[in-house]
């Protein structure tokens, strides 16, 4: 019999690599044969890199020239799911193969041996001559006789010096051994009782859970105000999986991956799952990524991109906060983790358990449409109720302009410093202000490289692009008239309400969290764990402080600018402020003590803050959905956004126009192009954007269409062009 699934060797081999060839090329395989899905290292003119082997070779180059696979790393073979899972997100995200295996394989090394370290135990022999010292070290592996530990853990464990060790290691009573690093991770017991549930929770949990045994694709959107229990419930999906012998993954947005939350989960199921997030060692990495790949790690809580590892039999998915923009990766390769973990289970036959106190708008749609299952709970668990909103009007109070706290937000704030309670003033906006404006000429002072205005960062005392990142020194000097000292910063920044709540409430300590101040992501946890715990009276934070917090003590939320997010031209503007304000409220009044929520607005009869004030959440998602398929946009019409880029404007125009003039790929399929226009951001680092937006009906095949379209296109030069399909932000 023929195994179609090994090639002998010599056999030829399509083999797909991490470079940006745009196929995958043959090779022979090598001495003992190879798998189909087996990750190898080929040649690749002088170098050596990484693969895997796709299938059988196409053999139309000369057979003589073809070189031969080098080695077959010791990896478990990629399995054919999870490349029928790549080869779809790629034809979906219109992205190169090569992009797509890269992000599957981050993790370094893949293929080396697993590197070693020493490790000690009971040895054979006894020592010649015995000190109290020694004999605490083989008292102590007496009693755990059959584990090994490191140096470090033998000699705090027993309370010696690891000299001390080293000398029993010289008479044979210690023996040291290699051991390799990547350790599988200790296995989790799903059968732990968790918490006695509600029956609201109970309810959606049996309902996961029997769907997770069932054993076949679904997706259920899970929603319920923060509080309501989602975690419980979920978690329970995650216990049905674990036990039916499959393994399960969490992905958090980034920020909300914190030490609460692991210890929560450690807590459910008697060991550490593993994470997976941008802070993991190295090490760390390749021990998950080839754990998962041998299936000894059976829960990974990570972050977008944990969607990609070699899983060997995954069997839920659970993406909590849904609604989250950080799930759309916006540079490289343009996906949404969301999306495909809804592709990828599908492929599979596993669950998907989409949870969030405010859905998007897409997954709302697709539960009415009945796509999803949805299940609802309805109130907050335990005592704590969903916090009082109130509008500010702000066209009332009389502030002058460098204030921004109003007098009824501040005296609010008051009341609750004095019961001893905490408050947060939340201003989606980093640094100390917005605009740096000369007051003699009125130059703003904007970068050098892009379309934008720097902000200032009193904290770094620089000026910042938040585009680019470039920063350069506060000007004393107007760079466009010359006037001395006139430079003024306009606007609120979270640095600079700081500075206002500080003069405000002179006795309170007053703490700002905004993620630019805290040099590495685990600083900022750690500081936003320490304000949790009582730490600061009055918090000022931005859009990170809404990520899944809890902050027991706080019943105040006061919004600076409600009317901030619904200025922009997004299409999603509506309903992001509304998700936002919801989920900001919501860290109001979590424990025992009810919060109230108050949003300084120039419109408080807008229907978003109408809708927000008045919790009507259904209300407003139906009249969103009305605007939207009435526009034929998404989730009721599909968008892709083109942007071409390249150091000469004229060129990129140039060839943006182009292409417009030549559509018919898309006007076959009946979809219109819209521009080029400038990307609301015309110009990031020193490159020019030109924009195209692409709307088709919604069931069109517009990536095929996009693709034909786009490949007439002949790019010169550094020109460059990205293909956003379901575009969630428009920069
Ligand atoms: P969500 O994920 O909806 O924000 P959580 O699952 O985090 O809600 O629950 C909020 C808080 O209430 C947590 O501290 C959680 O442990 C607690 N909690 C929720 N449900 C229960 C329950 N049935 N029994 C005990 N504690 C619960
Ligand atoms: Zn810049």
């Amino acid at each position: 019999m023929i195994d179609p699934s090994f090639f002998d060797e010599g056999a030829l081999v399509a083999v797909l690599t991490t470079q940006p060839l745009d196929r995958a090329l043959d090779y022979k395989a090598p001495e003992g044969g190879c798998h189909l899905g087996a990750f190898v290292e080929v040649p690749l003119g002088p170098r050596k890199v990484l693969g895997v082997v796709w299938g059988p070779g196409k053999g139309d180059y000369d057979y003589a020239k073809v070189r031969s696979v080098l080695r077959v790393l010791d990896v478990a073979p990629m399995r054919a799911e999870m490349r029928r899972f790549l080869e779809k997100a790629a034809a979906y995200t219109l992205t190169p193969m090569p992009a797509m295996l890269r992000l599957a394989t981050r993790a370094p090394g893949l293929g080396d041996p697993p590197s070693m370290r020493k490790v000690y135990r009971r040895g054979p022999d006894e020592p010649d001559r015995m000190t109290d010292a020694r004999r605490r070290v083989l008292d102590f592996l007496a009693e755990y006789g059959d584990l090994s530990f490191t140096l470090k853990e033998l000699a705090e464990l027993s309370g010696v010096t690891s000299s001390v060790i080293k000398g029993l290691v010289k008479q044979g009573a210690v023996a040291e051994e290699d051991s390799p690093r990547d350790l599988p991770f200790a296995p989790l017991d799903p059968n732990l009782p968790g918490k006695e549930l509600t029956e609201d929770q109970d309810r959606a949990a049996t309902h996961v859970a029997e769907a997770v045994r069932a054993g076949t694709y679904g997706t259920t959107l899970l929603r319920g105000v923060t509080g309501s229990g989602k975690t419980e419930v979920y978690l329970e999906a995650v216990a049905a999986c674990l036990s039916a012998g499959r393994q399960a993954l969490v992905l958090l947005p980034e920020i909300a991956l914190t030490a609460e939350f692991l210890k929560r989960v450690e807590v459910r199921f008697g060991a550490r799952p593993a994470e997976w997030h941008s802070g993991a060692t190295m090490t760390e990495r390749r021990r998950i990524w080839r754990m998962i790949g041998q299936g000894q790690a059976q829960l990974v809580i990570g972050a977008r991109s944990a969607l990609f590892l070699p899983y060997q039999n995954l069997g839920l998915i659970v993406v909590d906060e849904e609604h989250d923009t950080s799930y759309k990766q916006e540079d490289g390769v343009l996906y949404n983790a969301r999306d495909m973990a809804v592709l990828r289970a599908s492929l599979l036959g596993a669950q998907v358990v989409l949870s969030s106190a405010t859905p998007s708008l897409e997954s709302w749609a697709n539960a009415e449409s009945g796509k999803y299952t949805r299940l609802d709970l309805e109130a907050r668990f335990g005592p704590a109720v969903l916090p009082t909103m109130k509008t500010i009007d702000m066209r009332a109070e009389t502030l002058p302009s460098d204030r921004w706290v109003s007098d009824t937000l501040k005296r609010a704030v008051d009341q609750r410093l004095e019961a001893g309670e905490q408050a947060m003033l939340f201003l989606n906006r980093r640094g100390y202000a917005p605009i740096t404006l000369c007051r003699a000429c009125g130059h703003q002072v904007g970068c050098d490289q892009c379309d934008a205005r720097m902000v200032e960062h009193r904290f770094l005392k620089r000026l910042m692009c938040h585009q680019c990142g470039e920063t350069k020194p506060m000007p004393t000097v107007c760079p466009s008239c010359g006037a001395e000292d006139r430079m003024a910063p306009v606007g609120p920044g979270v640095e600079r309400l700081g500075e206002e709540a500080v003069k405000l409430f002179p006795d309170a300590r007053v703490a700002v969290l905004s993620s630019d101040m805290y040099g590495s992501a685990r600083a900022l946890k750690a500081e936003i764990e320490g304000i949790a715990a009582g730490g600061a009276d009055v918090v000022i934070g931005t859009q990170l402080v809404a990520k899944g917090h809890n902050f027991p003590n706080l019943t105040l939320v006061g919004v600076i600018d409600a009317d901030l997010g619904l200025q922009g031209s997004d299409l999603r503007a509506a309903e992001r402020t509304f998700q936002l304000m919801r989920q900001v409220a919501g860290r109001a009044g979590r424990a025992e003590k009810p919060g109230t929520a108050m949003l300084q607005t120039f419109q408080p009869e807008h229907p978003v803050i109408r809708a927000i004030l008045a919790g009507d959440e259904e209300g407003f998602w139906r009249a969103e959905a009305a605007e939207r398929e009435a526009a034929g946009v998404p989730p009721y019409g599909r968008m892709a956004g083109i942007i071409l880029s390249g150091p000469d404007a004229a060129q990129v125009f140039d060839a943006a126009n182009a292409l417009a003039r030549n559509a018919v790929p898309l006007a076959r399929v009946g979809a219109q192009v819209f521009g080029p226009a400038p990307a609301p951001i015309a110009r990031i680092r020193g490159r020019h954007r030109v924009r195209l937006l692409v709307k088709a009906g919604k069931g069109v095949a517009l990536q095929s269409a996009i693709a034909q379209w786009v490949s007439q296109l002949r790019l010169k030069g550094d020109m460059r062009l990205a293909v956003d399909i379901d575009p969630q932000s428009f920069y």
